[in-house]
């Protein structure tokens, strides 16, 4: 049986389209449910992409199809314009709905402790020092150690968050079939007193990023995961790897990767 989770932010406009979608559902005879139960097989967000960001935080990034009807700005993943919804609800009612899947990165974070958590993101992590100071960081690929890092900080970036934050600092947009991470520098610093990699690069899904605090006056971090802020104290490493977790973003099939690239940014 077809049923839907609809999930939205608060503006006004959304409200008014999650619940004219509530109805028309209803009157194809597709059941709506208020919670994202096991049986749920689409799920509709109606919002922006800062929405699409919270749905998954919020449901620890549920692998089933989502579509995305845009209330907001920029809409990357929020592809579905309003005037689409009943185009979106034949597609699902007629099993003609397409998917493209995207990755995740999961962060790994060791405290000098020992102790051990675990943070997941859709478009990226952003690791940086105390307020305005430079950081200064280890950054090794699996056993290698590869550069000391100074500057403003580091971004780690799938492939779906290269069109964010990540391309405002000059790193590049990535096919989301390609499966890689970005690891992206902020402002660093590289003159003859510190060195760093002035370039974003790419690592393959099999390998992970490890960064350490270069000494121990580095070890206090602010690190934001898909926007959210936390504070991190006492590190000892922390390692990015892609989760083998994918999500799946609905699209209606005809609309290449590269010309809503071009669509949304030229
Ligand atoms: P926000 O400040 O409300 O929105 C940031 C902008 O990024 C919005 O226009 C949003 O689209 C867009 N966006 C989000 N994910 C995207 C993606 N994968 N590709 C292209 N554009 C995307 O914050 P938010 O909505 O909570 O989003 C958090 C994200 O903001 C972070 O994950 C980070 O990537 C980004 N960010 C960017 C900068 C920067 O570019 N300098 C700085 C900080 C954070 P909508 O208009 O559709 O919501």
């Amino acid at each position: 049986m077809k049923k839907v989770f609809i999930y939205r932010n608060d503006l006004k406009k959304s409200r008014v389209i999650a619940d004219e979608l509530r109805e028309k559902l209803a009157l194809k005879g597709i059941a709506v449910s208020e919670e994202l139960t096991g049986d749920v097989d689409l799920i509709i967000n109606v919002g922006g992409d800062g929405t699409f960001l919270s749905l998954m935080q919020n449901f620890e990034f549920p692998t089933v199809r989502v579509a995305g009807i845009n209330t907001g700005h920029l809409g990357f993943f929020q592809e579905i314009a309003p005037e689409e919804t009943d185009r979106l609800i034949d597609a699902y009612l007629n099993d003609e709905l397409c998917s493209q899947k995207y990755n995740i990165v999961k962060a790994e974070i060791t405290r000098k402790n020992g102790e051990v958590v675990a943070y997941r993101a859709l478009n990226e992590f952003v690791l940086k020092g105390k307020g305005t100071r430079p950081i200064h960081l280890d950054i090794g690929i699996n056993d290698s150690f590869i550069e000391k890092f100074s500057g403003d900080g580091i971004i780690v970036s799938t492939p779906a968050g290269s069109t964010a934050y990540n391309y405002s600092l000059g790193g590049s947009i990535v096919d989301p079939r390609l499966n890689l991470l970005q690891v992206a520098p902020m402002a660093p610093m590289n003159t003859t007193a510190y060195r760093s990699l002035t370039s974003s690069f790419l690592i393959p899904a099999e390998d992970q990023v490890i960064i350490k605090p270069a000494d121990s006056k580095n070890r206090d971090l602010t690190m934001l995961y898909d926007g959210r802020e936390l504070r991190l104290r006492d590190i000892s490493s922390i390692s990015f790897r892609l989760s083998n977790r994918k999500i799946n973003l609905v699209r209606f099939g005809d609309t290449p990767f590269w010309d809503k690239v071009k669509n949304k940014f030229l």
